[in-house]
Order: C-alpha cells, then structure tokens, then sequence
C-alpha cells in the first residue's frame, strides 16, 4: 500500500507510522517526490489500512493494484535514475551501453573500449561469463574477463556492466563491475536475483526469451525487495514463430513498461535481430519508442569474434548509429548521455558577496520552475546540481558573473521564433562571461489547466506570447471564444493559475511545468509546428570555462566584431573564415546603442579544433574596429 503523508508531518509522527508498518511485517521504502513525501509498505502482511490512516500526519492510504509493488509507477510517479558510476541512466536522457559480447582478451577489450568511447558510449558491456546454448562453445574467460573489463573501463574512464550466471559469482564479480547484467535466460532465476539485489548495487535486467511483462516486472520486484532500487530494465527480443530474426523485437514493451513502473527501460537490438544490418534500424526505433538508452555489441573484427560477430556492429557503423541518434534525440524530447560535466566543487571569489557554498552547483536559468529553460539545466547538468530561477535575462548573466551561479543557461535561438537578441547582446556586454556550451530543446506545449477542469470550461488561455502564437492553429479550432491573455513566461502561467485556483482558465506550457505545480494536462502537443526547438547557450565565468568542456570536443565558435564604415569591410572579415576553410553557421547583425546606423555583427562558425581559431585572432582583429570570442563549445547535434 501506499501511506501519503501531510505535508506538516513531524519526524516523530513520521518515525511512528514506519514502526507500526514494520512491527506488521511490511518492508518500508520513503519515497520524496517534488510534492509530496509517500511510504511505500509492501510485505505479506495483512493490516487494516484504516489503522494507518487515523495516524498523525498521514493524510489518505492507497492500496497498489498490481502484484510487483515497488517497482509500480503507482507507488512512485517520477522516473527512477540509476547511477552506474558517474553516469546516469533514465529521465530524459538516452544512454548507450556498448561494447563487445564478450571479454576475449587485453587487447581485444582495450581497442573496442576506446573506439566506443569516443564514438559517445557512456557504459562498456563484456560478458565474462557466459551463458551458451552449447556446452561445447566459448564460455567466457571468468575472473580475467573481469579484471581485463575493469581495466579496459578505468583506461577509458567508463563504468561497466557484465552478466552474472550464478550467485556464487556475485561476491567476487562485485568489486570489479559497476553494474550487474542478468540474462534473459536467468531472469527468473529467483535465487540469482536475491543474491544480485542484496548487494544493493545498479542491475540491467534483461527481459527473459519468453517472459511477460508482468513476469519481467515480478523479476524486478525480487531485486527491489532484496535490497537495491537500482535495476534498469532491457528489453531484448522474445521468442516467436517468426524465423527471419533471432528473436523478434517487441518495440511495444517500451512505452507499456514506461506507463507501469519508474525504472528506466533500455533496448538491445544486437539479441533481439541477431543480424549486424538490423542493428541499427531498430536501436532508433527503441529510442523513438522512448527507451532510455540502447545496448549494442560492437567487435573490430566480428569475424574473428568468439561469440555474436554476426551481429556485432563494425566500430564505423556504432559511431554513425551515434550521430542518428544524437539527431534523433531532441524530436523525443532527450538527449544522448554523455561522460557528465564535472562542476568545480568550489569557487574561489572574495569578489562574490553572496557566495555560498551551494553557488558552485547552482545552474541560473530565466523563468519560473518547469520552464522550457530548465529542461534546457537538465538536459546538460545532473538533477544534483541545483537550479537558480531567475526573473530577467540580464539576472542569469549577474547571477554567473557574481558567482551566485556557476553555470547560466540562456535561450539564442527558436526555430519559429528566431534569434532571442537580448542574450547576444548581454553577452557581447559582459566580458567576463563566456559560451561553454550549446543544447537544443524541443519545445512542446500542453494545455494546463486546475485538477478536474474540463476543456469546455475554459474561457481565458495564459501564455507567453510566443506560447499563444505557437498553439494558434489548436485555440481557433477548439477554443475560438477564449480570451488570449498574454503572460511573463509559459511555466509562470502554470503557477499563477495553480495560485489563483481558476476553474475557467487554461494555460500553455511544457509538461514540467505541470508536474512541478501539482496540475493536470488536458491537451498534449497542441503546437502548430511539430519541428519547434530552441536553441540554448551555456554560459560562465572564463574560470570555469575548461571545467565544463574539458570532457567533449569543441567543434564550433561564437564571435562578435565591429567592423569601419567603408566598403567590403565585413566581407573581409567573412574572407579570412572561408580562405580558412570554416564553415560559418549564423550571421546577425545588431545596431550598436548609441551609435545610429551603425552595426555589431555575431557570427556562429564551425571549428575544427581551438587551435584552428586561435591563429586566426590576430587577422580578424586587423580586420575589425573591435573583436570578441564570445566562447567555443561542441555543437549540439
Ligand atoms: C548478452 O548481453 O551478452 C546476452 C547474453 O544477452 P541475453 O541475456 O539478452 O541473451
Ligand atoms: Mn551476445
């Protein structure tokens, strides 16, 4: 059952129902959401719920409908995040897991392990012991396999994962993996899964050859109950009448399993199709179904493989998989996972008044909480990192400049709105401020509206103006009498109708910001263009520039120059970038306050290193009134 709490309760109060629930034999788990405090008591145990629920501080008591309880959304509405190492896996973000089948040797695993860290895998997979249909065939090389993993991970700076066949391998294995793999032919191995879940460390449950939805979530409940909450579940084919594949996959699982439980559910298209060429098509269907990340086997010479070549993928094929589903990621709302940033753990500024020590994990964004901005924070720092809301642009940028912030996220551009010029104009202003980072963000809106308000209802719709003109097509069609009342931003007419309690009111904006107010969506995607992103910069002070960047490949630059009033002076500067070979992405110019008719330009250009721009500094300079890098960053896709 589920015990929700007040919001006023004590810890006391607190304490005493987890004692009641536990003298009665239920395991107890305390689960925090953005809203409420729930507990979660499951056990088989038989209780009157009414004792719990006349307890002091518990406010109502809901029984879970569905046999596996823990693992249930019922239980817990937000998503589940594991931690494998660093890296995290689930939310909005798609991680990919990659690596060969199995571990065959040193040199085998070292070469596999950097092509697939470079290409964008995050967890490197290699079975060391393996499960075989044949007796006869390659078992797997045991215990060196495991040092040769942990190796291969710790050179390349990536968590591992490898498969776990007996429970008397668990001891030993779990000081060299960062997360256990059970195999589809063990999943309900009921005795590997309690030895596995005690450990209390991240497991990859693979879904068994011919297991159910609710077999494979029971599955996860046997882990959950042993002691870990962390279990990411992987659906790998199952077995049908159909021949042509290995096994056939069920893309459907996905979104079925998301709907039912708050663990992250990943795809492995190398088992499911058992074929190299099907590898990658379907690794894009499990991401435009909405998994949470792939698992691919890639092996440099699949021929000479001791297990799997013929449906391991080639080093070139994993990295060009990379890139689709990079470009693939922003139209499901995601982005790909990447080694995450590391955030100075300090900064060191007498200058900064009110730095405290939280300010060196804080993110500033402009808007209200559930803003598209602060899906923009997410997409690129860790739900560790704190945010900071703040009301105007220029806010974001003091906010960073201070130190109040460590990191700023501003929006540059919409693709149906255009260039947002406030931004480069603060940062053509703020020297000390620089572009670390880019991210883009699909924008998609929602009609939001008090719990229980129907559409018909409706009689006003609050938005940014950018919201309401989006969203046109859909208020001529379904609301053409409600009044279009214009507001700060999307996420603060959430809020404000949330406060003021309107029955006959609406508002557009994204669906954080209906989550983060406690409201309820009526209409989802209600935009007029499907292809609506917004492009983000990522700002801070030039201190904390290479902290930030130090993990990925820089490929693109921000400028910003004057150039003299004659002919052919920005042609110039346009000049020394083509002669140089550099591809220039975006050209704006801005009139420059108080001086009438006279221009600043910005430029957004490729680069193919740091370097590359570095040498060219001094000829742009000769070649403008004044010059300035705004920042070098990676290209977000
Ligand atoms: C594997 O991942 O190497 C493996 C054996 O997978 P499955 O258990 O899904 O067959
Ligand atoms: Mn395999």
């Amino acid at each position: 059952m589920i015990i929700i709490l007040k919001q006023g309760i004590t810890p006391e109060e607190k304490n005493n129902v987890k004692s009641v629930l536990k003298e009665n034999g239920f395991i107890v788990k305390e689960i925090k959401g953005e809203q409420d405090t729930v507990l979660g008591a499951v056990g088989v145990a038989r209780m009157d719920p009414r004792m719990i629920e006349i307890m002091p501080g518990v406010s109502s008591v809901v029984p879970i409908s569905k046999p596996y309880k823990l693992a249930s959304r019922e239980l817990k509405k937000e998503d589940t995040i594991v931690s494998v190492g660093r890296v995290k896996i689930g939310g909005n973000r798609i991680a990919v897991i990659a690596g060969p089948c199995a571990v065959e040797s040193c040199d085998q695993i070292m070469r596999i392990a950097e092509k697939v860290r470079e290409a964008g895998a995050v967890v490197l997979r290699g079975g060391a012991y393996k499960p075989r249909t044949s007796p006869y065939s390659f078992q797997g090389l045991g215990e060196e396999g495991l040092k040769l993993l942990r190796k291969a991970g710790d050179t390349f700076d990536m968590p591992v994962t490898t498969e776990v066949v007996s429970p008397r391998d668990v001891e030993i294995m779990k000081d060299y993996i960062d997360m256990f793999q059970i195999g589809a032919r063990n999943m309900q191995n009921f005795e590997l899964l309690k030895e596995v879940g005690k450990t209390g460390m991240p497991v990859l449950l693979k879904r068994g050859l011919s297991a159910t939805i609710e077999e494979w979530l029971m599955a996860a409940e046997y882990l959950m109950a042993s002691g870990t909450d962390q279990v990411v579940l992987c659906e790998r084919g199952i077995r049908t009448y159909e021949k042509a594949t290995r096994n056939t996959l069920d893309c459907s699982a996905i979104p079925v399993v998301q709907k039912l439980t708050h663990l992250p559910v990943i795809g492995d298209p190398s088992h499911a199709t058992g074929i190299r060429d099907m590898v990658s098509p379907m690794a894009l269907a499990l991401v435009a179904g909405g998994a949470s990340g792939i698992m691919v086997e890639v092996h440099d010479h699949p021929e000479l493989a001791l297990s799997d070549g013929p449906q391991s993928l080639y080093p070139e094929q994993f990295e060009r998989l990379m890139r689709d589903i990079e470009a693939l990621a922003p139209v499901v709302g995601k982005a790909v996972e990447r080694m995450p940033r590391l955030v100075p753990s300090t900064i060191m500024d007498a200058s900064a008044e009110e730095n405290d020590e939280d300010a060196s994990r804080t993110i500033a964004f402009q808007g209200e909480r559930g803003a598209f901005s602060e899906l923009a924070v997410r997409r690129v720092f860790s739900e560790e990192e704190k945010v900071l809301p703040c009301k105007e642009f220029k806010d974001v940028f003091d906010a960073v400049a201070s130190g109040k912030a460590v990191y700023g996220v501003v929006p540059i551009e919409n693709t149906l709105g255009g260039t947002v010029f406030d931004n480069y104009d603060l940062l053509k202003m703020e020297e000390n401020i620089t572009v670390v980072g880019e991210v883009q963000v699909r924008i998609i809106h929602n009609l939001i509206v008090n719990p229980g308000v129907a559409l018909a209802d409706v009689r006003k719709v609050y938005s940014h103006p950018q919201g309401l003109a989006q969203c046109r097509e859909f208020l001529d069609k379904e609301l053409p009498d409600a009044e279009r009342i214009p507001f700060f931003d999307t996420a603060g007419a959430v809020s404000y109708l949330k406060e003021t309690g309107a029955r006959d009111a609406a508002a557009i904006a994204g669906s954080p910001a209906a989550m983060y107010n406690g409201m309820e969506i009526i209409r989802q995607g209600i935009e007029t263009n499907a292809r609506n992103y917004t492009r983000f910069f990522v700002i801070s002070r030039e201190e904390n520039a290479a902290t930030f960047k130090s993990r990925a490949h820089v490929n693109r630059a921000a400028v910003t120059f004057n150039v003299a009033d004659r002919p052919g002076s920005l042609f110039q500067v346009l000049d020394i970038l083509q002669k140089h070979g550099m591809n220039m992405k975006k050209l704006e110019s801005r009139p420059i306050l108080g001086k009438p008719w006279e221009y600043s330009f910005f430029v957004e250009t490729e680069l193919a290193d740091e370097d590359e721009l570095e040498c060219l500094i001094p000829m742009l300079k000769e070649s403008t009134t004044s010059f300035r890098v705004l920042g070098t960053y990676t290209a977000a896709h």
